[in-house]
């Protein structure tokens, strides 16, 4: 912050008298948000704030700096170019942090992430075209862990490439036992995207496990195309050539645009679930996914709705000319012991129950 800019933030104080001590923290995001120009250039930044209020005179300096770092913490993962203030739920929040990086540091080898599998399956068909390979982790101290939740924490911690690995060995290990038909698909994080060793891992993966490249599908989400942009063009195009198909999940949110589409040849986009929830009633849903689902047909690209649960929200995608569904509907996530049925049974003909 120049000199000039804390005087515009101070007066800004000075005018607001409320007494509020929300309002430095506030005046001091908007005017550092505000773009600068440095000579010919125009260069944007942005402040995060995490503030923590003392009362007490004799509290410790080193606490008090603890708390408003957790508070900085938490302005970030809102999204940053924000202040929040410190409250003792982040202590509980860090804590339960801190708990989950200590126990993911020993789950892979203490054999507790396991690999679940959920089909996708063609709408107009009912045939199982691929399935989705999901991590679980049960840790034995407790419940089962959400991906959800523990995948941020491997990602923080950078375990990620290593669970990643496992995830990617398992799955490419399993899909060589299924019918050549049937597709294998694995999220990849967009930390994995800042290894120079991902292609190189995944090439060796695939010949370890005697995989087709054709029968794997990676699901990349808009992220790794946000962190740098070209180099994570240049690593989809290797793998592309490669052999291995790309899928773009969770289209529709974060700023996901059509323009992402026009960027990299995908093979798929998985419409997410938030979008699917609102048919057959929500116009802006039907709408959206109107819309991917005409510019994907034109790009020649195929489309799967996530999270699909109710035969309306079916019969709605079906008419949409949406290609494949993956959901509740038709089935849960797996253990891979349990496909046997799905993969050598009789398929959903009739939309969604088996026959
Ligand atoms: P995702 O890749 O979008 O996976 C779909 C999520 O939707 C899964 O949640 C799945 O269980 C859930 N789902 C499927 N059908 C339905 C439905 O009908 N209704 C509802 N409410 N949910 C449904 P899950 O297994 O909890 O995974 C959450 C996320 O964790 C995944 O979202 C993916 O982003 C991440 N994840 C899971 N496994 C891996 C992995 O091996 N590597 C990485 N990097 N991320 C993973
Ligand atoms: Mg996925
Ligand atoms: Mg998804």
């Amino acid at each position: 912050m120049t000199h000039s800019d804390m005087l515009r933030v101070m007066r800004c104080c000075v005018r607001q008298p409320s007494g509020s001590a929300a309002v430095f923290p506030k005046a001091a995001c908007e005017i550092l948000g505000q773009d600068y120009q440095i000579e010919q250039k125009q260069a944007v930044v942005g402040a995060s704030i995490g503030i923590a209020l003392v009362s007490d005179e004799k509290a410790a300096p080193e606490d008090t700096v603890r708390k408003a770092d957790m508070a900085l913490y938490q302005a970030k993962a809102d999204g940053r170019a924000t202040f929040r203030f410190f409250e003792p739920a982040l202590d509980e929040q860090v804590r339960r942090r801190q708990e989950l990086r200590a126990g993911l540091r020993t789950a892979l080898d203490r054999g507790e992430l396991d690999l679940h599998f959920q089909p996708l399956v063609r709408i107009q068909t009912g045939e199982v075209r691929c399935f989705e390979a999901l991590l679980r982790w049960q840790p034995p101290s407790g419940g089962a862990i959400s991906p959800a939740e523990f995948i941020p924490a491997a990602e923080e911690t950078g375990l990620i490439m290593r669970i990643g690995e496992w995830a990617l060995r398992t799955a490419c290990v399993e899909a060589a036992h299924w019918p050549p038909f049937i597709r294998v698909a694995v999220n990849l994080s967009p930390v994995q995207f800042r290894s120079p060793d991902l292609l190189q891992m995944v090439a060796g993966t695939l010949a370890a496990a005697s995989l087709a490249p054709g029968r794997l599908e990676l699901e990349i989400t808009e992220s790794v195309l946000l962190q740098d942009d070209q180099a994570s063009l240049a690593i989809l195009q290797e793998l592309r050539r490669l052999g291995v198909r790309i899928a773009l999940d969770d289209f529709g949110t974060g700023f996901s645009s059509l323009g992402y589409l026009l960027r990299f040849p995908f093979d798929k986009i998985k419409i997410d679930r938030s979008f699917v929830s609102g048919l057959p009633d929500r116009r802006e849903s039907t709408a959206i996914i109107r819309a991917v689902v005409s510019m994907s047909q034109s790009l020649g690209i195929s489309v799967t709705a996530e999270g699909v649960e109710t035969a309306e929200q079916l019969d709605a995608l079906r008419r949409l000319g949406c290609d494949d569904a993956q959901g509740y509907l038709y089935s849960q996530p797996l253990p891979a012991a349990e496909l046997t049925t799905l993969i050598e049974g009789p398929q959903y003909r009739s939309g969604h129950s088996k026959v």
